[in-house]
């Protein structure tokens, strides 16, 4: 059985006191709330956790993960990628918020970036009034 490391998200094993990654003492650590280690781990200086765990606040369906997953991106200005996995988090949260910071990523100068709010917004849905603005160009 594995669980995944509260300092640095990688997997480690399930009875494991320290990290064999990071070194961490995770006995101590497990003792911080589930959330408050994701949120911390959003301010990562490891762009890759940073990364892991907006996907984790993603999947728990945490209702400021939006929000906070756009405050890492403000980090990673010139970091196509790490923007596009930020961006990755959103399809799952998939709400009003994701779908801002997906519009807001169509006008980055990366394609990569582009590229990666564009599902985004394809799983959300562009908001009403950009669909009648689409009908009416057909
Ligand atoms: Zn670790």
């Amino acid at each position: 059985m594995t669980t995944l490391c509260p300092a640095c998200w990688r997997v480690v094993p399930h009875d494991a006191r320290r990290c064999s990654h990071c070194g961490a003492d995770i006995t101590i650590l497990h003792e911080r709330d589930f959330r408050d280690k994701l949120m911390a781990a959003l301010t990562h200086p490891i762009a890759d956790t940073v990364i892991r765990a907006a996907l984790a606040l993603a999947a728990r369906r945490d209702p400021e993960a939006s929000r906070a997953i756009e405050t890492a991106m403000r980090r990673f200005p010139n970091e196509p990628h790490v923007l596009a996995g930020l961006l990755s988090a959103l399809i799952v949260v998939a709400d009003d918020d994701a779908r801002r910071i997906a519009l807001d990523a169509l006008g980055h100068r990366s394609f990569i970036v582009r590229r990666a709010a564009a599902p985004v917004l394809e799983h959300i849905g562009r908001p009403a009034s950009e669909t009648e603005c689409a009908r009416r160009e057909l």
